[in-house]
């Protein structure tokens, strides 16, 4: 059974004031509270087009409107990042690194209140809202300490008193296309990397958390002001599909970074490449964590309950498939649903609530359907599979985390192969460690998959050439909480890309292998000879 153990705050859908659950967070971060809030920043702040509702999905009250870009704003504010980016790419690197150090200590020092907004708006819990902020200033650090690595290459030239250097530069204008469950590391992870190459970058989040985005950009536009830099550099068009799409369709912008479904970055990676832009797509997830039977009971029971219950199972690297070897399934299940039982569900913003809203109503629909889909094809809901009917949380859109056994473990099976964005566990059975390898690799996603295990034959069968398929290949550690230093993204229709760390910076610049004569002589290459 699930625990209520937190009643939910704020008002009702529609009502007029804000409730002091919110207003506080807004006030902290200089947000007017009750005004209509421009929602487009390139230096100054404007907005006439569309208007974006935020609503908590906690409470269902409306938190902000905010004012999307017309079609003239949307084409200024594109003309100056363009002329932001011809001022930052003459700014040296390690100083672009000093710029992003002060925007790191401007976000650390609104750390709780700008985790405590995303709680608010995007719906997880504090502690996951915090976290997410950390993770930006994370990778502010890891941005600075770069900002003096970029390094490119000498390449030893065949010819005489010659030499070759890889050389990167900025690129230029970075389009940042982000999704609703993410709504300030995404862009955290894309804008330092990008900062340090020396790009300026258009940030179009989630029509869904304008709020976040605003929250962000004040913090960095504080201090890009304070260093004489262009605003422009971080610029902010909140909006829907138009304004992604004139971002994705503008010649201006080599590179898109697009975070979103697996659908529509599927017309993105297209529309981009069809102008031969370079796009980092990242994409959907469909996660898996394998259990043997020697795994650690202990650390892999609330690494699977973490997987895939955080975030209300709203997470790229959600837990959604778990394969139990036969041998100890009866054992981890009842263990699991032991933890399913104490969760505590409420409002988000409150300590010790585990287990917030899903992001929006039509959420809720997605997640019903899939249930109504998993009994109709005769699956075992172990737990979970309705949503709450207590008054407090009849305002806010929160579903029970749902345990089932699929009739089948046919990957090919839509239940398997398709991301369904909730708190939805699907589990199966193995006998032999390929079998489950097998299945892990079936389905179109490559992002994350985990393995938990004491025997460094599987660990050796499962990192290797035979192993996991997917970006992601832990061992003893769940799907989600990547941290930064590594490359973060998945494979196959997850879409190929890598952000954060690793070698991701190379893609935010252009390379170019320029060879260098400093002879008296001007041979060619492969001994060519073209005397007359
Ligand atoms: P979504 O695809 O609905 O929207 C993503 C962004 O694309 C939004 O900003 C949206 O306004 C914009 N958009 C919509 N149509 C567009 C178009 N035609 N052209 C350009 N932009 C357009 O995704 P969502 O519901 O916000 O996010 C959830 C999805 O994101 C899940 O599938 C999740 O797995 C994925 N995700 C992936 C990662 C990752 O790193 N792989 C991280 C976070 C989320």
């Amino acid at each position: 059974m699930i625990l209520l153990r937190h009643p939910v705050c704020g008002t009702l859908r529609g009502a007029r004031s804000l409730s002091t659950r919110a207003s506080a967070i807004l006030s902290s971060l200089d947000i007017p509270v009750g005004a209509e809030l421009p929602g487009v920043y390139d230096g100054q702040w404007s907005g006439s087009g569309e208007v974006l509702e935020s609503v908590c999905p906690a409470t269902g009250e409306v938190l902000a409107r905010v004012r999307s870009a017309t079609p003239d704003e949307l084409h200024e504010a594109l003309g100056k990042s363009k002329e932001a980016y011809l001022h930052l790419r003459t700014v040296p690197a390690p100083k672009r690194g000093e710029l992003l150090r002060q925007i790191r200590e401007a976000l650390s020092a609104k750390r709780d209140v700008l985790g405590a907004l995303v709680t608010l708006e995007m719906g997880k819990i504090k502690t996951e809202g915090i976290g997410e902020v950390q993770e930006f200033v994370d990778i502010c650090d890891y941005a600075v300490g770069l900002s003096r690595m970029m390094n490119g290459r000498v390449v030893a030239s065949e010819r005489p008193g010659h030499t070759i250097l890889e050389v990167p530069n900025p690129i230029g204008v970075v389009g940042v296309l982000t999704a609703f469950n993410f709504p300030v590391a995404v862009y955290g992870w894309n804008f330092a990397l990008s900062v340090a190459a020396g790009n300026a970058n258009v940030w179009k989040p989630s029509p869904s958390t304008p709020l976040c985005s605003i929250a962000v950009t004040k913090i960095i536009a504080g201090v890009l002001e304070k260093n004489g830099l262009p605003g422009a550099v971080s610029t902010l068009i909140t909006g829907g599909k138009n304004v992604g799409e004139a971002i994705v369709e503008s010649r201006d912008i080599p590179l898109v970074s697009f975070t979103g479904s697996e659908a529509v970055g599927r017309v993105v990676g297209k529309a981009v490449q069809s102008r031969f832009g370079k796009s980092i797509l990242e994409l959907g997830g469909n996660n898996a964590s394998i259990i043997m039977p020697d795994a650690d009971m202990q650390l892999a029971v609330p690494a699977v309950f973490f997987g895939a219950i955080g975030t209300a199972g709203q997470r790229c690297t959600s837990t959604r498939r778990l394969y139990l070897h036969r041998a100890i399934a009866p054992k981890f299940l009842d263990a699991l649903q032991k933890l399913y039982a104490t969760i505590n569900v409420g409002d988000p913003l409150v300590d010790g609530t585990l287990l917030g809203p899903l992001h929006t109503r039509a959420a809720v629909g997605i997640y019903s359907d899939a249930v109504q889909r998993l009994r109709q094809s005769g699956a075992e809901i172990l737990t979970g599979g309705k949503t709450y009917d207590h008054a407090a949380l009849s305002q806010g859109n929160f579903v029970q985390p749902t345990i089932s056994i699929p009739k089948t473990a046919d990957p090919a099976d839509k239940i398997w192969s398709t991301e369904t964005f909730a708190p939805i566990l699907n589990v199966g059975l193995f006998d032999e460690l390929e079998q489950a390898i097998e299945w892990n690799n079936a389905v179109p996603q490559g992002l994350s998959s985990s393995l938990w295990t004491r025997d460094i034959r599987n660990l050796g069968k499962w990192i290797g050439p035979e192993g996991s398929d997917a970006g992601i290949v832990n061992v003893n550690v769940g799907t989600s909480g990547a941290e930064i230093g590594a490359a973060f993204g998945g494979n196959k229709s997850t879409g190929w890309g890598r952000e954060s760390g690793g070698d991701a910076w190379k893609q935010y610049v252009r390379w170019s292998a320029c060879t260098v004569n400093f002879s008296d002589a001007a041979p060619l290459a492969q001994g060519v000879d073209f005397s007359t």
